[in-house]
Parts: C-alpha cells; structure tokens; sequence
C-alpha cells in the first residue's frame, strides 16, 4: 500500500473492540477513533466506519450476560443495541467536529442494481460532505454477519461499493498469526501477504468469541473479495495507539493483505 496514494479509507471495528469486552461500549476507544479520522480527513483522506456491536450493546442493554441461540432474539437485541451504538458514535464523532451518519445495509441490497446504486450515490454524497458514515448491518432484515462474519464481509463490500483503496480491519489480535497465538506460543506474526493466498484460508481456521461471530477466516476471506476492487487490507490490534493515523503515514503495524 502507497500510504500518500490512499484516498478512502473503510475502518471496521468489532463487537468486542467497541464494547471492551462485553464491558458497555468503550467511549474512550470510540473517541481515540474519532479523533485520528478527524486528523485523516483534514489531510484530504475520505474515511467510513463500519462497525458491529450492536448486539452485544442490545444484550447488556437488556441485561443478557450470556449470547442467546435465538435468531430473533439476537435480531432484538441489535435494535435495542444500535441506538446506543450511534449515540455514542454521535457524540464521540461531535468531540472533534465531525459530523457522522448511519447507514444500515444488508449483503443483498448491494447484489440489487438500484439498491446498489443508491447506496452508492449516498456513501459518495456522504464523503463529499465530509460526513463519515458508520455503518452496521440491518440485522433486523438478514442475519448473515450475525451468524458468521461480524461484519467482516460487510466492511468488504462496502469497500468494493465506493472502490476504498484501504480497508483496515480492528480486532483484538495483533494482526494474522501463523496459528492462534491465545493457543500456540510459537505463533508468529504475518506481516505481508497476498490477499486471496488459499494459504492464509488454512492458517485463519475458525474462532470467534462469545460476544460475536468473527475470527480471523471472515477476515482473510473479506481481503480476498476487497483486493478485487483493488484494495489492500490491514489487519490489526485496535488497541494499539494512533494505529489510524501511523498506518496512514506508512508505518507497519499488523498484517497487511495486498492484491497480487
Ligand atoms: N451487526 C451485528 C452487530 O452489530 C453483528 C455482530 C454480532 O453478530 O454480534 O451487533
């Protein structure tokens, strides 16, 4: 990646980053976000979030300590969750003067011609304005991040929507490892790679947490359908500081998965 040639730029921030571990959503995380996309926009970056934690904001919401197995009431639980979830996004985003959106889409209205179009006009007005859109799945209509991903390929297809040059992917691991580094000590990490590498597939195997579905597979899989439109994609620990604004200046941090 060509840190000065990257222009729109998607963040993806999981359930487990911006609730701090089930703990409420993380105002300080959310804020430390903000804050860098305000330093990324005034030097000319175009920046979108997407960002899962819905459920699990419903859940503590609704005072559910354990993840139910029920669809619809996992569905619920991301209704009550998702007006927390823009609240805080809101008033972190108005702390540095920047003014945000919400966006709830889902994987097929993006497969829909007219849908995808409108999407696309909207994101690309949205940018124009300087708003940064944050955006979660509509899970009230479809459960596809909801069972697997965690929006993972959401942030993916929405990077092929507005044709991101970067998608930057926030989890709670240090990057990709060569084996799940929380199991094997001699796990090391992947620095670079090539997006689409059937190898990495074998390497991500499945996890996930109780919070939410996503793993490291979601996340190689969604570097393989981002580097279609050309994108690169950063894997990397969203606890790590100013990661926003040091990837951008060129900096190395986490995995980077690009096009081949
Ligand atoms: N869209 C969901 C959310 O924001 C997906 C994550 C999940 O399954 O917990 O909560």
């Amino acid at each position: 990646m060509n840190a000065k040639q990257t222009k729109r730029i998607v963040v993806k921030v999981g359930s487990s980053l911006v609730t701090n571990n089930g703990e409420g959503l993380d105002h300080a995380a959310i804020a430390k976000w903000a804050e860098q996309m305000a330093t990324l926009l005034t030097a000319g970056h175009e920046v979108l979030m997407v960002s899962s934690g819905a459920i699990a904001e419903g859940m503590q919401r609704l005072g559910w300590t354990k993840r139910p197995q029920e669809i619809h009431q996992l569905q619920a639980a991301a209704a009550v969750g998702q007006m927390g979830l823009v609240q805080v996004y809101e008033s972190c985003f108005a702390r540095f003067n920047l003014r945000s959106a919400q966006i709830l889409l889902t994987n097929s209205d993006l497969a829909n011609e007219e849908r995808n179009a409108n999407a696309k006009a909207t994101l690309d007005t949205l940018l124009k304005l300087g708003v940064v859109p944050i955006i979660n799945e509509n899970d009230t209509v479809v459960t596809d991040e909801i069972k697997f991903g965690d929006n993972d390929s959401l942030a993916a297809l929405v990077t092929n929507l507005i044709h991101a040059d970067l998608l930057v992917i926030l989890t709670d691991q240090g990057g990709l490892y060569t084996a799940d580094p929380r199991q094997n000590p001699e796990a090391t990490l992947l620095v670079d790679a090539i997006a689409g590498d059937p190898a990495l597939e074998k390497m991500a195997g499945g996890a996930g947490s109780e919070l939410s579905k996503g793993g490291m597979l979601t996340k190689v899989l969604a570097a393989k359908l981002a580097c279609q439109t050309g994108a690169t994609t950063i894997i990397a620990s969203g606890h790590e500081p100013h990661v926003l604004t040091r990837l951008l200046t060129g900096e190395k941090i986490g995995t980077s998965l690009t096009p081949a």
